[in-house]
């Protein structure tokens, strides 16, 4: 594949970060480059300057075209479209540019103008830390590796600089693997699948075919990535040749077993390190660097090197991550759990020492399944908009509490939690009802956590 825009009219729909991304790199490479947003002119620079992107922004478009003004649009002159993820193909706008020309996703124009192999990422939870794991673990190889999607940096601002012999690692969302047609991963990792984005898909079958497009992009002689315990993307079909990570009974090719992480399936099997090691030691944890070993493998078999990687990577922040301590009561911040699946997935391995704080503005799921996790917890604390619903779906469980604020929340949950107990904060729901994103969240939690204990320290 190559980029071939000179001369060309391309629109770019979305000005957030992918979007500001594409339209440069199409510019760079001598398109005519279109930008335009439903939001005001206003909305969209307050957008660049919080997000940083006021300089980039400026020279990535020709025109920007604002408040949704899609008759500014020059559709007789358009070649194509750029699609950021955050709009749905389904726009009105967007699925009447579809039947005149092609609608790409920025992943598919990043991928057009990238000469480095590519490992893509996707799942319902867990791509982020995989994601970023990959690239450490190919760099602890020796490889030249980056994180870019949806982790953060945007694929069209790297992919038409990283030499040939680099690799590209990126975490996709299903946003983003909707708007894909020509990308050839030459790794595709689908770490799982569960009910997650119910408020942008009419049902669970349209989230999953658009990561099922994972599946198909991988090419033979590539490598399609997938769990023992996801019985539907086991179920896809692929050019490429299938690796399993997960239980070893289940024929996992890279699975961990009496304490030990192994590759190589059970007949050929290679200890890649004791489990012990491991820097994240988290249940989820564990099975994303399985996933993570797996899709490293077609590119570097120097598993020494693995170990190293596997020994140093220390997660990410928000992400089951320790925040505070008071007396021998641990404060952890896994404000990035924004669907029950993560939840349920956070909370194996506990056995009842935690006191739960959940909520949030929800995203269309159902609450129910935290029911089979209960065993963890020892009480809830909701917050937010979807606080009601939650404590309606744990009713008869454990004791449930609701508290205002997150703050309240926190100084409630210490009381539970005394003298020895586990306060988690994993909201099973998205943050904007009360903050700015999970970051902000997850935030304000470290920040009630230390404050409390400060207040503890003054007192004792
Ligand atoms: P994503 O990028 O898919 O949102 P993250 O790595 O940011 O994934 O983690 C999001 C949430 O999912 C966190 O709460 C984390 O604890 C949880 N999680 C991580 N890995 C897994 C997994 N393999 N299965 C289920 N939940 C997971």
């Amino acid at each position: 594949m190559s980029l071939d825009v000179r001369g060309k009219t391309l629109l770019v729909v979305g000005l957030a970060r992918s979007g500001c991304a594409a339209g440069s790199l199409l510019r760079r490479h001598g398109a005519r480059v279109f930008g335009i947003d439903d939001a005001s002119a206003q909305q969209v620079d307050a957008r660049w300057q919080a997000h940083g992107l006021a300089e980039r922004a400026a020279t990535a478009f020709d025109s920007v075209i604002t408040g949704g003004d899609w008759a500014a649009v020059p559709l007789a002159e358009l070649d194509g479209v750029a699609l950021s993820p955050g709009v749905p193909r389904s726009h009105p706008q967007v699925a009447a540019l579809a039947r005149r020309v092609p609608v790409d996703g920025e992943i598919e124009w990043g991928a057009r103008a990238c000469g480095a192999s590519v490992v893509a990422v996707t799942g319902t939870n867990g791509k982020s830390t995989t994601t970023e794991l990959v690239a450490h673990l190919l760099r602890s190889a020796g490889l030249a590796a980056e994180a870019l999607g949806n982790v953060g940096r945007p694929f069209c601002d790297r992919a038409d600089v990283l030499p040939d012999e680099a690799v590209a690692v990126l975490e996709l969302s299903s946003f983003q693997l909707e708007s894909i047609d020509e990308f050839r991963p030459a790794v595709g990792v689908v770490l799982n699948l569960a009910p997650d984005h119910l408020d942008r898909y009419p049902d669970l079958a349209g989230y999953y075919a658009a990561k099922q497009k994972l599946a198909s992009a991988v090419p033979r002689g590539g490598v399609f990535v997938t769990w023992t315990d996801c019985p539907e993307a086991r179920s896809w079909e692929t050019a490429g040749t299938r690796t399993l990570f997960g239980a070893a009974e289940a024929g996992a090719d890279v699975y961990l077993h009496e304490g030990v992480l192994w590759v190589g399936g059970q007949a050929k099997r290679r200890a890649v390190l004791p489990v012990a090691q491991l820097a994240l030691q988290s249940p989820p944890n564990l099975l994303n660097a399985a996933a993570a070993v797996a899709a490293t493998l077609p590119l570097t078999d120097d598993l020494s090197a693995l170990a190293a990687g596997l020994r140093s990577f220390g997660g990410l922040p928000h992400r089951h991550q320790p925040v505070g301590q008071i007396g021998d009561v641990r404060f952890i911040d896994d404000s990035k759990a924004t669907n029950v699946d993560a939840v349920c997935a956070g909370l194996r391995g506990y056995r009842g020492e935690v006191v739960l704080i959940a909520g949030g503005s929800g995203k269309g799921e159902q609450y129910a399944p935290l029911r089979e996790v209960m065993d963890a917890v020892h009480a809830v604390v909701v917050i937010g908009q979807e606080g009601p619903t939650i404590a309606a779906a744990l009713a008869g469980t454990v004791p449930i509490h609701a508290a205002d604020t997150l703050s309240a929340a926190v100084t409630r949950a210490y009381e539970l939690a005394q003298p020895d107990r586990t306060v988690l904060l994993s909201p099973a729901c998205a943050s904007f009802d009360m903050f700015r994103d999970y970051r902000h969240r997850g935030e304000v939690f470290a920040s009630a956590a230390q404050a409390l204990g400060a207040t503890r320290e003054g007192t004792s």
